[in-house]
């Protein structure tokens, strides 16, 4: 009798071993992890490299409080960090994950826009469909009706704006009128909003969960850095996901060349070695909010020398094996397969992402774009029979007015031409088997 509970789902086997690519419980049955655990896994498991720096960590201190210590583990991983970041972007601040990331970022705008007489902006615009957490202030942000409702008198939930669908609204994502009409929703909002309120816009570069790799369509993130800077509004980057190269740079935002404002890190930042997350904003932003008495935020376990030895051992890892550049090459072949995929398989209606960042949604008609029906949980489904045959993928139903079935394929950043090609025969026959039991 176990005294856990989690989201649903029952009892899973239990984890033994976890090397490279592989997975294996206590039954000795093998898994591929195609999904890198929740994209998190990125350099894949048990690295040897990263397991020394931090037995090496453990034998030197495990905890420094940070108002008594810095640790050299922190000063490391922050400069690392900064050398990977859009120039200008010279501050970092740690915590143990995505959800209080997500949080500092949104408070450390506020507080400059507080210490630089801006006091009336507070609301913070994001994206629907979207997910940047679950604690209160992040899930005020998260575009996910199902998982804010229970919570809404809890919270003050902030504007949204649509995600930039365009191929289920019929736009060709090629075409620069696509970006500018998605784009142009966040000024309406802005200006409905009334401009002197707007602190912010989130978004993430690349979807994750909540839309299922969704690539933006031409112009759009450069429209929408020009409507920031317009209105006198900050841009927040989340890269909780799309960071530490899994979408084929180290940052998903550098696919378009433009400026965020703050970028908020976590999942690959340790890539599942340790809790890690921060963000890193410029020194315009954050030297005001030291001058009037420093950031009013912070984590016990923030800048945890164990987990920024990890972080750090991350960031060498990434760059010794190439893994940024590894992505964008086995994506772009795992995309071509993919696309393979969906032609023999039709119940696919459509494949997208960028480097490793993959996925591919169901739909009963790709021509009307209509979803399969919300009964057969095919999202869940399909997901379970790959996981029977030895394959993990992540899935979601989308939600927030518009239907449809998404599986990310997303593996450790570290894979090869044999591992994509496991991946793509544990899809197949999963597809098969998953299409067998379709009612007629
Ligand atoms: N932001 C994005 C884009 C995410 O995908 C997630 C988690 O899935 C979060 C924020 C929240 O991260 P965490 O679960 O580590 O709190």
């Amino acid at each position: 009798m176990s005294h856990l509970f989690y989201q649903g789902h029952g009892r899973k086997p239990v984890l033994d071993q976890a090397r490279g690519v592989y997975m294996w419980d206590t039954d000795g049955k093998r898994y591929l992890d195609g999904s890198s655990g929740a994209m998190v896994c990125n350099i894949g498991h048990s690295n040897a490299n990263v397991l020394a720096a931090m037995r090496e960590q453990m034998e030197c201190a495990t905890f420094g409080y940070r108002l008594h210590f810095e640790t050299e583990a922190s000063e490391r991983l922050a400069a690392k960090t900064v050398e990977k970041m859009p120039p200008g972007l010279n501050k970092v601040f740690f915590v143990s994950g995505g959800s209080e990331a997500i949080e500092s970022a949104m408070k450390l705008a506020r507080q400059y826009a507080v210490s630089t007489g801006r006091g009336s902006r507070w609301k913070v615009i994001s994206r629907s469909p979207s997910y940047h957490g679950c604690t209160l202030g992040a899930l005020a942000v998260t575009g996910y009706r199902s998982l804010t409702a229970p919570f809404a008198p809890m919270m003050r939930e902030m504007p949204k704006v649509p995600a930039p669908r365009a191929y289920l609204d019929g736009r060709d994502p090629e075409d620069p009128a696509t970006g500018r009409h998605y784009a142009d929703m966040l000024e309406d909002l802005i200006l409905m909003e009334g401009e002197d309120s707007v602190l912010a816009f989130l978004l993430e570069p690349v979807g994750g969960a909540s839309t299922g790799a969704l690539v933006p369509p031409a112009g759009y993130m450069e429209r929408i850095r020009e409507i920031c800077d317009r209105h006198g509004v900050l841009l927040i980057m989340d890269e909780v996901m799309t960071g530490a190269g899994r979408t084929g740079a180290f940052l998903g935002c550098e696919h378009w060349n433009i400026r965020p404002d703050i970028v908020v890190l976590s999942k690959g930042f340790a890539a599942g070695y340790a809790p890690l997350g921060g963000i890193v904003a410029p020194d315009w932003m954050v030297a005001p909010v030291l001058d009037q008495g420093g950031f009013a935020h912070g984590f016990t376990y923030a800048g945890n020398p164990l987990a920024c030895a990890a972080g750090a051992a991350v960031l060498d890892e990434i760059d010794a094996q190439g893994l940024v550049e590894n992505a964008a090459l086995m994506g772009a072949r795992l995309k071509a397969r993919l696309h393979a995929l969906a032609q023999k398989h039709e119940i696919i209606g459509d494949v997208r992402g960028k480097g490793l960042l993959l996925a591919f949604e169901f739909m009963a008609d790709p021509v009307t774009k209509r979803p399969l029906p919300k009964e057969l949980r095919a999202f869940d489904r399909f997901v379970q029979i790959a996981y029977d045959n030895g394959l993990i993928v992540y899935s979601r139903r989308t939600r927030d007015g518009v239907e449809g079935d998404h599986i990310l394929v997303c593996p450790p950043l570290i894979v090869g031409d044999t591992h994509l090609d496991e991946i793509v025969e544990g899809l197949d026959l999963s597809l098969s088997q998953f299409r067998a039991e379709l009612p007629a």
